[in-house]
């Protein structure tokens, strides 16, 4: 078998579809994108169709080391999303080849089922009780939300209490009966981190996530230090080399890779495995569409490590189109008690509907995440 063409999709809300055909009709589908800059990670596919065209698709590790240390530079956000989608769509063609699902692939199954969990309250969580109630109502117990709103180097009380008030009003009305997360999303320096983090122990969070950047995770070991909750991130690492250096050094409990950043299923299960070596968690993160669930999916079913996934279905982003809109099998996807089943069909387990795809692809906007700025006018994380 044949790689022949590799075609892209930019489609609302904010993602981007890679279809890769081959010369025996067999074709794969994944999602390579980095959210924001989608056309960036275009090109980047583009550039390795050069290669791609031509080789054998069964070669998946072969391909995935040629896309990574072919070039003398590699790493980086734009370069690995590249390849993720890309090795998304080669494991969705050695799937429908063989005739298994991914998981098949992997080993089998560890686990029958997976929980998911929710993002609620949208970009400022306000409002979050309301929401939480809808998401019950359907089965969720485990949601996500943002910790904060932008916050200052150094910050004062109220932006605090504002925080510890959201947070106290969601335990108030749901006592334990619900767990959440909260994602710092790299808002927080690390100044305020050690504030913020003591101020919500009281209300037992099930982890804080990103409680400073990426950049900064030497200070993941000294904030762990200092708390009993789980301290999460990943979301900003992009491949092994990147994940070696926060689990050797310590302080996080949860790594949340993004198979659609994080070199795809092929690096992804490695940085599973190396997790468990460790005794971390594995949650991978998944605000993108159908695709990249499912590649997340296909890890977690093979991965003892795996708690819970995160899925965009109502999230904030999406705004122009759903997690399952261009989908055809939607039934696969449906959860039962918040949890998520293994998709059976071969492949990855998500048929597209391209007439759909081409069709949406059309009228797809640049999306941006927003700028955010301080009172003072200067740059505020968002
Ligand atoms: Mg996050």
């Amino acid at each position: 078998m044949k790689i022949t063409k590799l075609t892209t999709y930019r489609l609302p809300p904010r993602w981007m579809f890679l279809k890769i055909e081959t010369d025996e009709g067999i074709v794969g589908w994944g999602e390579p994108v980095i959210e924001g800059r989608a056309r960036s990670v275009e090109a980047a596919v583009h550039e390795f169709s050069d290669y791609l065209i031509g080789q054998d698709p069964a070669r998946i590790n072969d391909l995935w080391q040629v896309m990574y240390r072919g070039g003398f530079y590699r790493g980086g956000a734009i370069l690995m999303s590249a390849i993720a989608g890309i090795d998304q769509a080669l494991w969705d063609i050695k799937g429908k080849a063989l005739g298994v699902p991914v998981y098949q692939l992997l080993g089998g199954l560890v686990r029958d089922n997976i929980k998911a969990y929710s993002w609620v309250g949208g970009d400022r969580p306000a409002e979050v009780i309301e929401g939480i109630r809808k998401l019950r109502a359907i089965g969720f117990d485990t949601f996500k939300l943002n910790g904060c709103e932008e916050l200052g180097i150094i910050d004062n009380s109220r932006k605090i209490d504002a925080a510890v008030n959201t947070v106290a009003q969601i335990r108030e009305a749901f006592g334990n009966q619900i767990e959440f997360g909260l994602d710092f999303h790299g808002r927080v320096h690390a100044p305020m981190a050690k504030v913020l983090i003591k101020e919500l122990e009281p209300y037992r969070p099930l982890f804080i996530e990103e409680p400073v950047l990426a950049e900064q995770a030497e200070y993941y070991p000294r904030l762990a230090a200092q708390t009993h909750l789980p301290i999460a991130a990943g979301e900003r690492m992009y491949s092994r080399f990147e994940f070696k250096r926060v689990l050797d050094a310590g302080g996080l409990a949860i790594l949340q890779p993004d198979l659609s950043h994080a070199g795809g299923i092929t690096e992804c299960v490695k940085i599973a495995s190396m997790a468990e070596a460790y005794d971390v968690a594995l949650a991978p993160h998944c605000p993108l569409g159908p695709l990249a669930l499912a590649a997340c999916l296909h890890v977690d079913f093979v991965s003892r490590n795996a708690v819970f996934q995160e899925q965009s279905m109502g999230i904030h982003y999406n705004k122009g189109a759903e997690l399952l809109d261009y989908v055809v099998n939607k039934e696969d996807f449906s959860m039962s008690n918040g949890h998520f089943a293994p998709l059976n069909k071969p492949g990855l387990g998500v048929e597209i509907n391209e007439q759909l795809v081409i069709e949406r692809s059309q009228q797809a906007t640049d999306w941006r995440n927003p700028l955010w700025r301080y009172p003072d006018g200067s740059v505020a994380e968002w």
